[in-house]
């Protein structure tokens, strides 16, 4: 069985994400699409809500698989069995830091093979960080992400907005005197 792993942050997992594993799908026989632990990043959602918001937005592929790792991708590779990492590429912008890991990895593992998938061309200016950004300034995102992350990120952002929103009607109500 040909199996290679889809490695990311997918803080959260958008249509581009999604446009990488269906081609990765119809050139392998699995694809465990993998989210990477990185304990220099601080991403917005956890990694179990990662984790969920993949396996709701993956349900329809058969041969896919949602996991989770913290550490070397080479060696999670090796763990699962695969061949290979899927990586994709949107731009020239990516091709430099994608360069570098793919010959890192490489090097680290020879039997590792890197390999880049470029999305629609409707895809590549996305990614997550916009999305993001975007999301929490209560813009609609639903053309860019399944409807469970649009909901999800409504949910964060709700959260964070009604947090304001509270501090800000107390800090009045010790201000204006009763
Ligand atoms: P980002 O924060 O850059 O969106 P991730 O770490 O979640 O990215 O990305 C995992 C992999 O998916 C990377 O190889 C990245 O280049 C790729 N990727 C991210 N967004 C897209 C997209 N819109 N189209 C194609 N590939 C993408």
């Amino acid at each position: 069985m040909r199996k290679v792993i889809y490695p990311g942050t997918f803080d959260p997992v958008t249509y581009g994400h999604i446009d990488i594993v269906r081609r990765a799908v119809d050139l392998f026989d699995q694809v465990v699409v993998t989210v990477a632990i990185n304990p220099t990043k601080q991403p917005l959602f956890t990694t179990e809500e990662r984790v969920e918001m993949l396996k709701e937005s993956l349900k329809d592929f058969d041969r896919v698989i949602i996991d989770s790792f913290d550490g070397l991708t080479v060696e999670h590779a090796k763990q699962v069995g695969a061949i290979g990492i899927i990586r994709g590429l949107r731009q020239i912008s990516d091709f430099e830091f994608e360069f570098q890991m793919a010959l890192m990895n490489r090097k680290l593992a020879g039997d590792i093979t890197t390999i880049f998938l470029m999305p629609h061309e409707r895809y590549t200016y996305l990614n997550s960080t916009v999305i993001r950004n975007l999301a929490s300034l209560h813009a609609d995102v639903s053309n860019f992400v399944p409807p469970n992350v649009h909901e999800a990120l409504k949910k964060k952002f709700e959260k964070s907005w009604n947090k304001f929103f509270n501090a800000f009607i107390a800090l009045v109500s010790l201000i204006i005197p009763k």
